[in-house]
């Protein structure tokens, strides 16, 4: 294990998430009027972690990944945040999204700072069993930072909460007892909450009704395209065609179907159950993927990966309102194109915040052993959810800017305003 000094690069000229992530911290800093040293605070992770993970393939060769754990910030509680398991996985992209984890925490007022951690491998290149092992290696070469009070990981991009059983019971087996509130995400069979499995695509959902309503747009009347077939994605497409948009499009990392009549969510889910892809689905036409971001619909849902929507393609975009439903699609340099064209943005650490609001109640239920029921997990999702819309509404008319920059005021005050009541040490 090597625990290395907090490292930021602030002068890179491409587009990264890291680059994102400090422009809009920067952005959010120069409008409250911030100082330069709490700015320099905000901008570094408070602790990283960079592991390696060797793994005993099933042929018996030895192939070692490297994995990362950056807490961002733990001023407000306990790091929170999610493990994502992707070749594409770099320190640098860890760090921002431990960066957006602590924005997201703050703005939806969970008592929480953020985190995030990574494995840099192919999952779909592995055995269950190879997964099984790196999980649980990953598991014990972070164990000294994470724990119920100090960072909870939870699933994200490449995991799940097969993968969270894993890492709870490597950590529960090294404490020689069952710790429940280590990770959330779980089976509900180990505690995991219900409702916990579609609260980010709930959340999604809420909000893209909650901008659909702000635009005058009635969900009958709207049509839909969403990127990513996954975690989010999949139901989010589900919950708007509950709600009665019409989901013209849907992509994965395969491939794009398109009806422009509306897609029977239902059919393609079963399709993609079947077959591993939404590519192939009988009811509707293919398109091709990158086809899929420049369709003329009311909501456009990317819920893949960061910088989908980037300076390169945001001219071909011609939906009326975008919902972050993954972390960072739109880059910077896209935002401020679609909000000089008056494209409504609802910002990933507003849009996609149920996830960890339902982590939140996860954690909580697991430290009071009391179990809610899915109707009080999802009353009080939409409450906090809807409440969170609210205040970045009404900052954002009040103050000025675009849903991200007020969302991003919101945040970095409520954090910074915990530092100052702290106070520095020594
Ligand atoms: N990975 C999810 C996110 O980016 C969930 C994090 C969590 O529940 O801790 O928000």
């Amino acid at each position: 294990m090597t625990i290395t000094a907090p490292h930021t690069d602030t002068h890179s000229a491409t587009s990264t998430p890291l680059v994102d992530a400090l422009e809009q911290l920067r952005d959010a800093a120069a409008a409250l009027d911030i100082d330069e040293g709490s700015v320099q605070l905000l901008s570094q992770a408070r602790r990283e972690i960079s592991v390696g993970v060797p793994l005993r393939r099933d042929d018996g060769t030895v192939e070692v990944f490297r994995g990362y754990r950056v807490q961002h910030n733990f001023t407000r509680g306990p790091a929170k945040g999610g493990v994502r398991f992707a070749p594409s996985v770099d320190l640098d992209e860890v760090r921002a999204l431990a960066m957006w984890m602590t924005w997201k925490c703050a703005l939806v007022d969970l008592p929480y700072g953020g985190a995030k951690g990574g494995v840099a491998i192919d999952p779909r290149r592995y055995s269950d069993a190879e997964i099984e092992r790196v999980t649980r290696r990953y598991t014990s070469e972070i164990l000294p930072v994470i724990g119920p009070d100090r960072d909870i990981p939870a699933p994200d991009v490449g995991t799940d909460e097969r993968t969270m059983a894993w890492m709870m019971d490597t950590f529960s087996v090294s404490s020689g007892f069952t710790v429940q509130s280590v990770v959330t995400g779980k089976p509900v069979a180990l505690g995991g909450s219900l409702g916990r499995a579609t609260s980010t695509s709930r959340g999604v959902a809420l909000v893209a009704l909650a901008a659909l309503e702000r635009r005058g747009i009635a969900p009958r009347n709207a049509s839909a395209a969403v990127q990513g077939f996954g975690k989010v994605g999949r139901h989010a497409a589900r919950f708007l065609a509950e709600a009665g948009v019409r989901v013209v499009a849907v992509s994965d990392q395969y491939g794009a179907v398109l009806a422009p009549d509306g897609l029977d969510v239902e059919a393609l889910a079963a399709h993609v159950d079947a077959t591993g892809s939404v590519v192939g689905f009988a009811a509707a036409d293919a398109l091709d993927a990158d086809e899929l971001l420049r369709l003329e619909v009311t909501l456009l849902v990317p819920a893949a990966v960061e910088g989908v929507i980037h300076e390169g393609n945001v001219g071909g975009v011609r939906a009326r309102i975008i919902v972050e439903g993954a972390n960072g699609p739109v880059t910077t340099a896209a935002d401020a194109h679609l909000a000089a064209r008056d494209v409504l943005v609802v910002p990933d650490i507003l849009a996609n915040a149920g996830g960890v609001i339902v982590s939140y109640f996860e954690w909580v239920q697991a430290k009071q052993t009391y179990r809610w029921s899915l109707d009080t997990v999802e009353s009080r999702l939409r409450e906090r959810m809807l409440g969170a819309w609210d205040a970045v509404s009404t900052e954002q008319t009040t103050a000025g800017g675009t849903l991200r920059e007020a969302a991003m005021r919101i945040a970095v005050a409520r954090v910074l305003d915990a530092h100052r009541n702290r106070g520095l040490y020594p």
